[in-house]
């Protein structure tokens, strides 16, 4: 059984390169960050503050994320409900960014991440997956860009569903969640020691994805 781990900031393009390279090695896709998004939606629905983190602890228990498959597509369940159509909105993504630094969050969804690296090949990417999560992967990546190209493919991402955005809050928003999720204390995200550093800032998609199978075939001359 193989795993990579691919880890990196806000907005670098981990989820479309990550899923490109799965199908291409045949391996099961795990986004984590979806996992982290899931719990947020269920504290925001709540309309509890992310600062109330003895309330969040409490209801930790009552949370159950699961992840299915549908034609090859990840589904994130949350205690039986579908969620995949309400995780992807900013709002959703913030809460995530400032729940995912509480313990109890964390603790939840780490056993779950690491059965699934047991079960089949896996590329999972999020924030502290080389540095936490699976820490014997066969092959870490950190991929990153730039704060001002990344907001600018989010820009166009959303501007390409014609969502209406602003690109200097897009930026400041990255910048806001770069920074929360490289200081907390608990799995900060971080270059992990033997990941390789992939700058994508001025690379294409081909380019970022033929030189991560690239570092896989070489290590696992699979
Ligand atoms: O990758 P995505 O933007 O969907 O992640 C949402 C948030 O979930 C991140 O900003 C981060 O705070 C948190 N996260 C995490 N650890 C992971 C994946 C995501 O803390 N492995």
């Amino acid at each position: 059984m193989y795993s990579i781990a691919i880890d990196g900031p806000a907005g670098a393009g981990k989820s479309t390169i990550a899923k490109r390279i799965a199908k291409e090695l045949s391996f099961i896709y795990v986004d984590t960050g979806a996992m982290y998004r899931a719990m947020a939606l269920y504290f925001l629905r709540r309309e509890i503050s992310p600062d109330h983190i003895e309330e969040i602890t409490a209801l930790c228990p009552q949370i159950h994320v699961t992840i299915e498959y549908e034609n090859g597509e990840q589904q994130v369940i949350l205690n039986g409900e579908n969620v995949n159509g309400y995780i992807r909105k900013e709002e959703v993504g913030n809460m995530a960014s400032k729940t995912s630094s509480i313990p109890a969050v964390r603790a939840a969804l780490l056993d779950l991440q690491r059965d699934m690296a047991k079960t089949a090949d896996i590329l999972m990417d999020g924030r502290d997956i080389g540095t936490n999560v699976l820490p014997n992967a066969d092959l870490k990546i950190y991929l990153t860009a730039s704060s001002k190209v990344r907001a600018k493919r989010r820009y166009d991402e959303l501007t390409a569903k014609g969502v209406p955005c602003d690109l200097e809050k897009i930026e400041k928003d990255i910048i806001i969640r770069d920074k929360q999720d490289m200081n907390r204390e608990i799995a900060p995200l971080k270059k992990a020691e033997d990941a390789i550093l992939v700058d994508s800032s001025d690379m294409t998609i081909d380019e970022v994805v033929e030189t991560i199978k690239k570092a896989f075939q070489k290590k696992c001359s699979k």
